[in-house]
């Protein structure tokens, strides 16, 4: 590598195989490529898992018996015995500074010789005592090798894979070594760097796998997450502005008397977050790139009387508003409400001239399946005509050959589901070259720093408060035992005795003329299977702990006639209790229900149960949610424990994202090769948000990155096309 070469990019690190190093040949070539390792980038961002101080860890004084423990030694001396058969044990003796250690290995004569005297290893194991010594039988072991720092890198390394910790801290050191005289190149702009005072990237790199101390470690860190998360905003700022830069919007007066004569009306004061969410929108309404913005807020905190004001503030200025929900079922309902939000207000009318007050009522209309072909006929004149102010319909209402006059806002009612393409057809039914602005609303909370990353091209608003005087849902875990089940510290009778109790409860809430929904167990693996548990869970119910009131089945493997039939008969108070499968899981609305149990909870995630308990406490009486479930896993007790701790969910979804990671949010990506390799969206939220700003800076300076072309490469490079893709999609 000779000196007048640029410095390396971490594009150029991608384009260089682990093979060029000295001592990597075809099996450790091999041998890499099982942790994902191929390239010198990925031997490079393989970020020790842990580090290990010399001089005042580890130490074989502080060992306890029969607890696992790690050390760091010297071998004294090994020694190899034959047994009985072909078999061998190889003793080694290690000490430090507060005393001396057997380890003892079956079969592995090879230890010997790794383990010579004089060698530095790191030892994990359980230690047990051996007439009157400490003794470790088949430890893991880690050579430290001729390594002097007080700071020792341990990576994640793979014992199958043959590939040893100090293999990789020798690798790193040569890569870091050769790579020296042309340096590291710099993506990250000077005024950014001096703002978060970041230092180098051959100083990270060198501070994360070859640290003097933990400062180091602090500092490289900060600057190599800053470094992933720089490079994600920047990829998603380009794109959210390309897409503004791309199309017109519609400008919207925002001011007019029309949202104000709503809100007036309405007999409730918006809550400070509702008036911030609104705020952000007319915001977004009143200027001419379209808006893109995503509403969250839990189910109940008032995002759709919020998207009724910023729909209004569209149809004031002349424009149309359509409202798109996922089902059939979700548009009716909303179709009901906002009919009933909007009564009694008017709008001018420019179509009949010979008014004498100028005014109509606002013109609203509903698109469904049912829908008749002559009602879509009279439907597309209106629409054409522009009487019709605002459509309510599913998905499909954007997909079908509907034609508006002046399309100006469209809310997405996602509930949890983003659909993509839905977004990118709605592109196409602006008036003329127009593009209609849009608002997505999810009841789906994801923390702020995850939504920043995953939708990243969209705005976001949070609605994280609740309108006042909710009872909050009652929330009690009740622990089942099942045949087979072996808990031991469960009493079956009391389990029996608390689950009884559970249906009598329901019983009493029957009585008192309220409505129940009962969730049976999700069977992931296949609906049929799911369908015949519902069956049999219906037919126990109804002829055992909840015979004296009237039961129905809803699931899947219905017909739509069926379920409508089923749920108008739940809706109008003739049923008492509803056994479902998840289908209830998206908007079923009965302010009388106040009960609901789920079967087997613990198979679904603290998503999923936040969003079925979402479907009672809706009507200002007590509410209850029963969690029936074994929760043989600490997995499962603390989704669990975090339902009946907190109806909150945002604070569910900062659980989830603790308990399952990234993985999930980032989707499925290629192992190993995700972007986040060493930063998280829980404990690095502060640099997400950071991250972000200094993209919205750098990318509406230079908006093609012309004059960061190393960044640009970089983004081309690690976020290629697949990936890049991916998060753009949202
Ligand atoms: P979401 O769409 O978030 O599920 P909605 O907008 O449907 O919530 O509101 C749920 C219920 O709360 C509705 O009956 C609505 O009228 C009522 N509501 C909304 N905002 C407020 C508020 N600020 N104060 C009192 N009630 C409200
Ligand atoms: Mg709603």
């Amino acid at each position: 590598m000779s000196g007048d070469k640029p410095p390396l990019s971490l594009a150029d690190f991608c384009e260089m195989p682990v093979g060029v190093l000295t001592g990597v040949g075809p099996k450790k070539v091999a041998a890499l490529a099982q942790l994902d390792i191929e390239s010198l980038y990925d031997l490079l961002t393989h970020y020790p898992r842990r580090y290990i101080d010399r001089t005042n860890e580890a130490r074989i004084a502080e060992l306890v018996d029969g607890v696992e423990g790690m050390v760091l030694v010297e071998v004294r001396r090994s020694d190899i015995r034959r047994l009985k058969g072909r078999r061998t044990m190889t003793t080694v003796d290690v000490f430090d500074a507060t005393g001396s250690l057997r380890l003892s290995f079956f079969n592995q004569p090879w230890r010997a010789k790794q383990l010579s005297a004089g060698q530095q290893a790191v030892i994990f194991g359980k230690p047990e005592d051996y007439r009157g010594r400490p003794q470790m039988t088949n430890p893991i072991v880690d050579l430290v090798g001729d390594k002097t720092g007080r700071i020792v890198p341990m990576y994640p390394q793979s014992e199958k894979a043959g590939v040893a910790s100090w293999d990789l801290a020798s690798w790193v050191a040569e890569s870091l070594r050769r790579s020296a005289s042309r340096g590291f190149a710099e993506p990250i702009p000077e005024a950014v760097r001096n703002q978060y005072k970041l230092i180098s990237r051959g100083e990270a790199f060198q501070g994360i796998h070859t640290p003097e101390n933990m400062t180091d470690v602090d500092n490289a860190r900060k600057r190599l997450v800053f470094d992933e998360l720089f490079r994600i905003q920047v990829a998603l700022v380009m794109r959210k502005r390309a897409i503004e830069r791309s199309s017109v919007g519609v400008e919207h007066i925002v001011g007019g008397e029309l949202v104000d004569r709503f809100i007036d009306l309405l007999p409730f004061g918006f809550t400070g977050a509702q008036s911030r969410a609104l705020g952000d929108i007319l915001g977004d309404l009143g200027v001419s790139p379209p808006m893109h913005r995503l509403l969250q807020g839990d189910v109940g905190s008032g995002k759709t009387v919020v998207a009724v004001a910023a729909l209004l503030a569209a149809i004031q200025g002349g424009h149309q508003g359509a409202l798109m929900a996922p089902t059939e079922v979700l548009a009716e309902q909303h179709y009901l409400g906002i009919r009933g939000l909007i009564e009694g207000l008017t709008v001018p009318d420019d179509r009949d001239q010979s008014s004498l007050l100028g005014d109509r009522p606002l013109g609203l209309a509903l698109l469904t399946n049912r829908t008749t072909k002559a009602e879509r006929t009279r439907l597309a004149e209106d629409l054409q005509a522009g009487t019709v102010d605002l459509l309510i319909g599913t998905h499909a209402l954007i997909q079908e050959s509907v034609e508006f006059r002046s399309l100006g806002l469209v809310v997405i009612d996602e509930q949890h589901r983003f659909g993509v393409e839905q977004r990118a057809a709605l592109r196409n039914k602006g008036a003329g070259e127009t593009v209609p602005d849009v608002l997505v609303m999810t009841a789906t909370p994801i923390p702020r720093t995850a939504a920043m990353t995953v939708y990243g091209d969209l705005d976001v608003s949070v609605i994280d408060e609740m309108p006042p005087g909710r009872t909050p849902i009652e929330t009690q875990w009740i622990q089942t035992v099942r045949e087979g089940d072996d808990l031991p510290d469960v009493d079956p009778e009391e389990a029996d005795q608390a689950e009884e109790a559970v249906w009598q409860h329901v019983r009493e809430q029957v009585a008192a003329g309220r409505q129940i929904y009962v969730v049976t167990p999700l069977i992931e693996e296949s609906e049929k299977l799911e369908v015949a548990s519902a069956g049999e869970t219906f037919d126990r119910l109804s002829n055992v702990e909840l015979r004296e009131c009237s039961v129905a089945l809803l699931h899947g493997r219905l017909t739509p006639a069926e379920k409508e039939q089923v749920m108008d008969l739940f809706r109008s108070g003739d049923l008492d209790v509803l056994v479902a499968t998840t289908v209830i899981e998206v908007g079923v609305d009965v302010p009388n229900a106040t009960v609901m149990v789920i079967l087997d909870a613990d198979r679904f995630g603290i998503a999923q149960l936040h969003q079925l308990r979402g479907r009672v406490g809706r009507g200002g009486g007590a509410s209850w949610c029963f969690l029936l479930a074994a929760g043989s896993t600490p997995d499962a007790r603390t989704r669990l424990q975090a339902l009946v701790d907190s109806t909150d969910g945002f604070e569910l979804a900062e659980v989830d994202l603790e308990l399952r990671g990234e993985g999930t949010i980032m989707g499925e990506r290629q192992k190993g090769r995700s972007d986040l390799k060493l930063a998280s969206l829980r404990r690095d939220r502060y640099w997400v948000e950071q991250a972000r700003a200094a993209a919205f800076d750098t990318v509406d300076a230079d908006p093609e990155l012309d004059a960061h072309g190393v960044l640009a490469d970089e983004i081309d490079a690690l976020l290629g096309s697949g990936e890049a893709e991916f998060l753009m999609k949202s």
